[in-house]
């Protein structure tokens, strides 16, 4: 290929792929096309298009373990609960009112952490991305299947 990997082939169409965040899973399948060919073609925007992806997943699943990490810390807290009397008794603090500051911590990061969450997952095309590795996933193994089935003497 005559163009470098850092130039894409097609300015405009290079241009209107970066204002989607290289995300054509939204458009119309014989739009697609030309995208796609371009995508096949242009060494630059296939490179931008995996980072993006990658950074949308890197994102669900980021909010997605900060959620679990709150519902973790909860869970924690809510087994501390017995032992408050002994470190009231050793530490002289007012613990229930660190548990309680503690509690609502908890709460408030898991409720920003699934409200995060929900927007990446509303705001990128990381479901359908994941859903279409998934796809992609069962075809390559009912056809492996198939071949065996195929080989196997009746
Ligand atoms: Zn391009």
């Amino acid at each position: 290929m005559a163009t470098p990997a850092n130039q894409c082939t097609d300015r405009v169409v290079g241009a209107i792929l970066a204002s989607w965040r290289y995300d054509i899973s939204g458009i119309s399948p014989e739009m697609r096309r030309d995208y796609e060919s371009h995508f096949a073609e242009c060494a630059r925007c296939r490179a931008r298009q995996k980072f993006h992806r990658s950074l949308d997943v890197s994102l669900a699943v980021l909010t997605s373990t900060a959620a679990l990490f709150f519902l973790f810390a909860l869970a924690v807290l809510k087994h501390i609960k017995p032992l408050e009397h002994v470190a009231f008794k050793i530490l002289g603090l007012d613990i229930f009112d660190m548990y309680h500051m503690l509690i609502s911590a908890g709460v408030a990061g898991l409720c920003f952490s699934l409200i995060a969450m929900a927007l990446v997952l509303m705001t990128t095309p990381a479901p359908s991305y994941l859903g279409g590795i998934a796809a992609e996933h069962a075809r390559l193994i009912e056809e492996r299947v198939a071949a065996i089935k195929a080989l196997r003497p009746r």
